[in-house]
């Protein structure tokens, strides 16, 4: 059973949910600093590296994304 499954009731009628407005949907939904967090750690400083563009992914075979270090400048990628 999935999501949709469960959002349609047994007479068949979608129920009305509290909508919210444009400003409190981007508001949710904005990057946040802790989400370039990785917790991974530089290979050459111990630092952690932070991901260098949020909400993008490699499209390689597994996905990888682009990291980088704030403290050495290290670049890399790791699998996403
Ligand atoms: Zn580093």
């Amino acid at each position: 059973m999935s999501v949709n499954d469960a959002a349609i009731r047994v007479d068949g009628q979608i129920p009305k949910v509290p909508l919210k407005t444009l400003e409190e949907h981007n508001e949710e939904r904005r990057p946040q600093p802790r989400d370039l967090l990785t917790g991974i750690a530089c290979p050459e400083c111990g630092v952690e590296v932070l991901e260098s563009f949020p909400g993008t992914m490699l499209m390689s075979m597994p996905p990888q994304m682009q990291i980088h270090c704030p403290e050495c400048d290290w670049r890399g990628v790791c699998l996403a």
